[in-house]
């Protein structure tokens, strides 16, 4: 089979039931309006695609999706442009891009206030509406269609793996977007060293952030926080996080980027503050968590919640990577083929080894 030719079939996990998947021979789906056929050549494992694996497509409108027996998961992908849909013009056969995980269907609010990752009709594929790997298929197969505004076009220098993180570093970078963009300067905390927090780091400190302070658990995690760039890390079991962090900016940090989900440090975050800071929660918690409100209105403390990676994020975190801003790769920890995606999401689910982003190649 030369490059650039679809076959008729493809390998492709496909959802059974919860926590079923299996390997299947199903038709190469066929680029449309918009579209490219992207041939995958390299897709990493998110947290997200565990729920998805369990609890099928995520309930991200009013009212949880049906658990959807035969979609194909996988939303961190990468790969070359092997066909375009009509009139597509935009990308050539041949290219290599890594994708974003949202289209949003172009004709809501949202949508045309450039919030595409808060699209109103998510879900909606018949309006147009695309999330990779949770409402439409996605990249643990061979091939996968894409609508060409999620394409991000990579350097022929950045490897397979690394362009799978973009996903994860433009989901950062939206997080710091949020909080205004003026990063330079200002002190920034980051709260869970997992992979969004860890390329939060990077990304910060790649903005000018001064200083950047890590906050989590797990020292081996703090060291790889220092690697991408944190000037201090500060493990919160050992001692008072909130003492830590005003110690070390002598009084409260600018920014905080939430990243762990945690309960109580959510409410810590806003005390991390100096007053008029701001807070950027990119994580969700699985419960209500306890805050102090008042604490934050009486210090005008901005909260801000994010939803996956808006605004052309990946985009720019990918600009930052090509020149070599910050190496993503040190997060990425382990490699299985395709044909091995159980054993990877195992190591994944497990953190097995500490894996920390778990990458599956097609070839
Ligand atoms: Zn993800
Ligand atoms: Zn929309």
């Amino acid at each position: 089979m030369p490059d650039n030719v679809a076959p008729e079939t493809m390998r492709a996990w496909v959802l059974g039931g919860p926590d079923e998947i299996s390997l299947r021979e199903v038709p190469v789906p066929r680029p449309g309006r918009a579209e490219v056929l992207v041939r995958v050549d390299a897709a990493a494992i998110c947290a997200t695609d565990l729920e998805v694996l369990s609890y099928g497509r995520p309930a991200m409108i009013e009212g949880a999706l049906p658990f959807h027996k035969g979609h194909i998961p996988g939303h961190e992908y990468m790969g070359t442009i092997v066909g375009l849909g009509p009139d597509v013009d935009e990308y050539a056969v041949g290219e290599r891009i890594t994708v974003e995980i949202h289209a949003g269907c172009g004709r809501c609010r949202r949508c045309r206030e450039g919030m595409y990752t808060s699209c109103l009709n998510y879900g909606f594929a018949s309006k147009g509406h695309r999330a990779n790997g949770f409402t439409t298929p996605g990249g643990f197969a061979e091939y996968a269609v894409n609508n060409i505004n999620t394409l991000v076009r990579i350097p022929a220098a950045m490897s397979d793996a690394e362009a799978t993180l973009a996903v994860t570093a433009g989901t950062s970078m939206y997080g710091l977007d949020e909080l205004g963009g003026l990063i330079a300067g200002q002190s920034l905390v980051v709260i869970g060293p997992g992979p969004i927090g860890l390329l939060g780091v990077a990304v910060g400190k790649a903005l000018g952030a001064d200083p950047v302070i890590l906050l989590g658990t797990r020292e081996s995690r703090l060291a790889l926080g220092r690697k991408l760039g944190a000037d201090h890390v500060v493990n919160v079991r050992a001692g008072d996080p909130v003492a830590a962090v005003q110690r070390l900016t002598g009084g409260g940090a600018d920014l905080v980027l939430e990243c762990s989900g945690g309960d109580e440090i959510i409410d810590q975050a806003g005390r991390m503050l100096l007053r008029g800071g701001k807070l950027c929660l990119a994580a969700f918690p699985h419960a209500p968590v306890t805050v102090d409100v008042g604490h934050w209105v009486r210090n005008n403390i901005y909260v801000y919640g994010i939803r996956g990676e808006g605004k052309s994020a990946v985009r720019r975190a990918v600009a930052l990577m090509a020149q070599h801003r910050f190496d993503a790769t040190l997060i990425h920890t382990h490699s299985f083929p395709l044909a091995d995606l159980p054993e990877a999401l195992r190591y994944a689910r497990e953190r097995i080894e500490d894996a920390i982003k778990v990458v599956v190649t097609m070839r």
